[in-house]
């Protein structure tokens, strides 16, 4: 999807605001040649593209200050942007609004081991964190598996999740202070090094609030001591529903591993020709359980849960021997999503959020959906957080496979909304999951959503049709939707 070239009003107004933003950022930083805008027309959610109108890479916070003054006097819509790497739409550009990089902003400011907090600008890479603290021992929990490429400011702003958030928590469990700026240009300082603020928690609202509520510009995040030991164990099964029921026993236990993710037969196939990771090819699912800790805690804990996969079903457990293998186990899985991505011109990745003991169920439920459509789907996810990412195959070439594709992506949504579920995990809303918004929550709750929105965006300039639908826009989906053989109704106690 892309959208028609901007009019000459548009092409004038584009033009006076240029002159003016180069006013006080250099020439090469306000992009609007159409081959510089073309890497900025969308992120890694690539069926949705928009070229934009201007691309900013300010270099300071003055600078972002005085970019959003400018824009606000105009009524000029602004969309952040950290690396790009978001599978939601998230930073799609506007066709008549300004698209504001932080790439720049790419400095570690300090870390500070003795109070285990780093500070950092918005445009430094996750990997990059950790990175720096390893010197102290230490390390940033949140680890996507985007992590060489994807922006701490992405992260905040998406509320990223990983391997590890299963036992050191989201995104919003790891940051303890934000600076961002108002669209009125105004720094407003939430929080620092302290573990607590009083007040609303409004730490916690920017987590997640998707570029809608203010252009972050500064973070403080916690580091943690690297554990003294950490061990993988891949457990093989011969049948997808017993991994699913593995992974809630294994949590019912009252073990807490450290990351704890499953995948199917296509996504190990993938995997394994892409990173040799030693994958046993012909399994129905494997899941990857890891513990960390100290050396008597992981013993123990391998012990325990390698009887209790036994007893599961699971037909064979290996442990990694050493730390080698352990990074090699975990390298196919880091790589699922690229893996998968040879096996069809394109895929389309889901992020659903599920009740852990509906595992089995939904894993079912996505297999018939994939037959019912006639597209092939591969798992690779978040087992130990129920947060699925059903890899859907298709080619954007052969007429209506997208819609299909989208099709089949919301019925996966749907159901995680019918058991208990929600409709995202860690991607975020963006402008894919904005129809089953609607779905997620009622007209009372969306109303509490906008009117939060006008508290910090009363215009709603900042990042404008994303993660929040209008009610007109729920209306005109309930008009569309069909959902469990009825037709849901406007007027109804929804939309
Ligand atoms: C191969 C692959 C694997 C992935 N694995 C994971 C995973 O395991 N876990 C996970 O959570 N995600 C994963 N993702 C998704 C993606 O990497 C994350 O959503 C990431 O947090 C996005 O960061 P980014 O810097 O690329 O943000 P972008 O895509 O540039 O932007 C994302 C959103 O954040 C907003 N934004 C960015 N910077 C700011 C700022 N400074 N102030 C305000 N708003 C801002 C944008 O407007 C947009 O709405 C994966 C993506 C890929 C391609």
């Amino acid at each position: 999807m892309s959208t028609a070239p901007t009019s000459l009003a548009s092409t004038a107004l584009r033009q006076s605001l240029a002159a003016r933003l180069r006013e006080f950022m250099p020439r090469s930083s306000v992009l609007t040649e159409e081959e510089d805008l073309r890497p900025y027309e969308c992120d890694g959610l690539s069926a949705y593209r928009r070229l934009p109108w201007i691309v900013a890479l300010p270099e300071t916070v003055e600078q972002v200050g005085r970019l959003l003054r400018l824009c606000s006097e105009q009524d000029i819509p602004v969309v952040a942007r950290g690396a790009g790497t978001g599978l939601s739409g998230g930073a799609l550009p506007l066709e008549d609004g300004v698209l504001l990089s932080l790439a720049k902003f790419n400095r570690i400011l300090e870390v500070d081991p003795a109070n285990r907090t780093a500070t950092v600008q918005p445009g430094v890479r996750n990997l990059a964190i950790s990175e720096a603290a390893a010197p102290y021992g230490l390390y940033y929990a949140p680890d996507p598996s985007s992590q060489l490429a994807c922006s701490i400011g992405g992260n905040v702003a998406e509320n990223a999740g990983g391997v590890h958030c299963l036992k050191y928590g989201l995104t919003v469990h790891n940051v303890t202070g934000i600076k961002f700026m108002t669209m009125d240009g105004e720094l407003i300082t939430l929080g620092g090094k302290a573990l607590d603020i009083p007040g609303y928690d409004l730490l916690a609202l920017m987590t997640g609030s998707e570029g809608m509520l203010g252009v972050m510009v500064e973070f403080t995040v916690k580091l943690l001591p690297k554990p003294e030991r950490a061990q993988v164990m891949l457990a093989v099964f011969d049948e997808i529903e017993t991994a699913g029921d593995a992974v809630a026993a294994i949590i019912a236990s009252g073990f807490l591993p450290a990351g704890l993710e499953m995948m199917d037969n296509l996504a190990i196939r993938a995997a394994e020709a892409y990173a040799k990771a030693g994958y046993p090819v012909e399994a129905a699912a494997i899941l990857l359980c890891e513990l960390d800790g100290t050396s008597e805690e992981v013993s123990e804990g391998i012990a325990q849960i390698r009887t209790l996969l036994l007893k599961q079903g699971a037909a064979e457990v290996r442990v990694s021997r050493d730390e080698a293998e352990r990074l090699r186990m975990w390298a196919g899985r880091k790589a699922a999503f690229p893996a998968v991505g040879r096996l069809s011109p394109d895929y389309y990745c889901m992020d659903g959020t599920i009740p852990r003991r509906h595992l089995a169920k939904v894993l079912r439920r996505i297999s018939d959906l994939s037959k019912e459509y006639g597209l092939a789907v591969a798992n690779v996810f978040h087992a130990g957080d129920g947060n699925l990412h059903p890899l859907i195959l298709y080619n954007a070439n052969k007429p209506g496979e997208l819609e299909k594709t989208e099709e089949l992506g919301g019925k996966i949504l749907e159901f995680c909304i019918e058991v208990g579920g929600t409709v995202t995990g860690e991607h975020g809303v963006g402008v894919e999951k904005i129809g089953q918004m609607c779905l997620q929550f009622t007209r009372v709750e969306l109303e509490q959503f906008h009117a939060l929105k006008a508290a910090f965006d009363p215009r709603g300039l900042l990042n404008p049709g994303k993660a929040v639908p209008t009610l007109s826009r729920c209306a005109e989906f309930g008009r569309m939707h069909v959902h469990g053989g009825k037709l849901v109704h406007p007027e109804l106690e929804r939309f």
